[in-house]
């Protein structure tokens, strides 16, 4: 702790907030500093590589390493150096003067001279009408945490990107079949996992097709189908159905002071992680909309806690 002001909030030359690659090279970097960084955790800690299997792309690792196992090893490289993690979720921000206030858990005041968003990204969902009530009853977006659920059961999985393809795969461990369902005649996945799906003799891809509904008193039991321009409409009997369109940033708590893109993921200033409040900087998938892999968050990062520690320095130099 480095200080208590005379409300006895917690002040903190950096706060961190989320832990995913970002956030925890974020602490790994402002740690080795001597920054005694606070890292407040999230709803998710470790972030989405939690929910995810084999990491293969992460440069060190050549036979690839589980994507828990790979955040379990920033953790312990940030806490080696004196960071400070802790369990909750920032529930509120204030930086309209600093130092800025943060509120941990809608009750804990945290005092911080700089801040370090790295909050991620989350699932997004399809909207249908029956999908929130079903969620958790059949209705899933991580294959990883729920896949185990399905053995020897059918399953349908949204989505033709690397998510809706690693996750498909995934799935064959324990489902008697698997439907990739994608609104249009090609994915945007990268092509060697789109090779392993197209290969897979427990994969069927439905091309140019919609799931507008999903069926199931208390547990799933089917998909309503159509075509994009919703004609066709058809019911396809599975027991689970996988979303798996993309995620949304994790930034709405910032909404009223941190500028935003139309979709909110946050603005940084060219060439760096500066949001437009001086001492806030953002890092990760809640900035990065175009690459939004483990690599590029770590190295966003990186840049957010050197950010960080010059801004401190020039303000007390
Ligand atoms: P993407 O944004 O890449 O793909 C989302 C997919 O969902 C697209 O195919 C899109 O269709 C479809 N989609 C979006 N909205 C809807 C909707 N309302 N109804 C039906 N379909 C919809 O997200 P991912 O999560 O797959 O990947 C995000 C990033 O993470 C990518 O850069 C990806 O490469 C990376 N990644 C890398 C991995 C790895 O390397 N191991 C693993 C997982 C992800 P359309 O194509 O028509 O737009």
């Amino acid at each position: 702790m480095q200080g208590i002001d005379f409300n006895g909030a917690e002040h903190r030359k950096v706060t961190i907030i989320g832990t995913g690659p970002a956030g925890l090279t974020a602490a790994i970097y402002s740690a080795r500093a001597n920054l005694s960084p606070l890292v407040i955790q999230g709803p998710e800690p470790g972030g989405q590589l939690i929910t995810t299997t084999d990491v293969e792309n992460y440069p060190g690792f050549p036979d690839g390493i589980m994507g828990p196992e790979m955040m379990q090893k920033f953790e312990a490289q940030a806490s080696r150096f004196g960071a400070d993690l802790r369990w909750g979720t920032v529930t509120s921000v204030d930086f309209s003067k600093r130092p800025f206030k943060l509120v941990v858990d809608e009750e804990t005041p945290v005092l911080s001279d700089t801040v370090i968003i790295s909050t991620g990204a989350s699932a997004r969902y399809l909207g249908l009408k029956n999908e929130a009530r079903l969620l958790g009853h059949g209705v899933s977006a991580c294959a990883t945490c729920d896949g185990a659920f399905f053995r020897e059961q059918k399953v349908a999985i949204v989505g033709g990107g690397d998510t809706a393809m690693e996750e498909a795969l995934f799935l064959t461990r324990f489902a008697s079949k698997v439907y990739v369902i994608h609104r249009r005649d090609a994915f945007r996945a990268s092509q060697i996992m789109q090779d392993r799906v197209l290969a897979h003799d427990k994969i069927e891809v439905l091309w140019n097709t919609q799931v507008v509904d999903v069926h199931g008193d208390k547990v799933v039991t089917g998909i309503e189908l159509a075509d994009p321009e919703g004609n066709n409409k058809r019911t396809l009997p599975v027991d689970g159905l996988f979303v798996a369109i993309g995620h949304k940033p994790n930034t709405d708590i910032f909404a009223s002071s941190i500028d935003r893109d139309e979709t909110g993921y946050i603005v940084t200033k060219p060439d760096s992680t500066y949001t437009n409040i001086e001492g806030v900087f953002a890092c990760g998938d809640a900035q990065d909309h175009v690459y939004r892999q483990a690599i590029t968050a770590a190295g966003t990062g990186c840049m957010a806690a050197i950010d960080a520690e010059r801004w401190l320095a020039d303000q007390e130099g």
